[in-house]
């Protein structure tokens, strides 16, 4: 079976984005951990997250995705900026453990004058000081764009982070398909040849998630500008390919797609159709 959800909002509580997964036929889903802009986080209602984890376990879903805001640079040139990346994730690892062995997304960040190495070098200190060995939650990586000056645009500046994180195995990667895209990374015409280097430089053992969006710019563009399924330069038939390559097609897919409730239903409902079952 196809393993998909969609971004959900979390504004009406837990257990809401749960019914709202299982009303447009998702067997996931993701969801920010707080406020994508600013700082503010909920206070975790555990009857309502304990009726989530139910309605997770009894309808058999798969691992689900927090995503953190996308404002944090964890390796921002203002050591001020870089401490409050920092404290979020780390609060965010927290309020996680509600949520038993789930996966955690962050946009690695922008280097902005100080260069990747240095960029890179941040990022690895803010992980080691904030994972820890108890925790269940899986931390992901994922590869972006390359706007500006984004760190994650290549498969070997993941690598590098990865290898500098002492606790290694609780981290893991997040492929968005419009970021690798537009990064360069030709999945419409050679998927194969993506998803070996994949292997070759991070090792697929290290690929946990996909978000499964289509570009609105074309092909290396570097701009991060996500389409609906089949109506950007990725394309049905290539998405098609994606979900169900033997190397992939077990992993959960996220849409991140311009879409309200009733048009990811469509998607999801198109792609289960576009999906060859075992
Ligand atoms: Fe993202
Ligand atoms: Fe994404
Ligand atoms: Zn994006």
């Amino acid at each position: 079976m196809l393993n998909i959800g969609c971004h959900l909002s979390v504004s009406k509580g837990y257990k809401a984005m749960g019914e709202d997964a299982l009303s447009i036929g998702a067997n996931t889903f993701q969801f920010f951990t707080r406020n994508p802009r600013g700082s503010k986080a909920k206070e975790i209602d555990p009857s309502d997250v304990a009726e989530l984890l139910e309605i997770l376990k009894e309808n058999k879903f798969a691992t689900i995705l927090a995503h953190a805001p996308y404002t944090l640079n964890a390796c921002s040139a203002d050591a001020k900026t870089r401490d409050f990346a920092n404290m979020i994730m780390e609060d965010d690892l927290k309020r996680m453990e509600f949520f038993p062995n789930s996966f955690y997304n962050f946009h690695p960040g922008s280097h902005v004058k100080q260069g990747t190495q240095i960029g890179i070098e941040y990022i690895i200190n803010m992980l080691n000081s904030i994972l820890k060995p108890e925790q269940t939650t899986t931390v992901l990586l994922e590869t972006m764009a390359g706007k500006g000056t984004e760190i994650g645009r290549t498969f070997e500046e993941l690598k590098q982070i990865l290898d500098g994180v002492t606790l290694d195995s609780k981290m893991g990667v997040c492929l968005d398909t419009c970021h690798v895209y537009d990064a360069g990374y030709d999945i419409v015409n050679n998927l194969d040849g993506v998803i070996n280097e994949f292997d070759r430089i991070i090792g697929l053992d290290k690929l946990y998630a996909i978000h499964l969006n289509d570009s609105k710019n074309p092909f290396e563009s570097h701009k991060d500008r996500h389409e609906t399924i089949g109506e950007g330069s990725i394309g049905i038939d290539a998405i098609t390919r994606i979900i169900n390559h033997p190397k992939l097609r077990h992993l959960p897919f996220y849409l991140e797609t311009p879409n309200e409730l009733e048009g990811h239903a469509e998607e999801i409902k198109k792609l289960r159709g576009a999906y060859i079952d075992d």
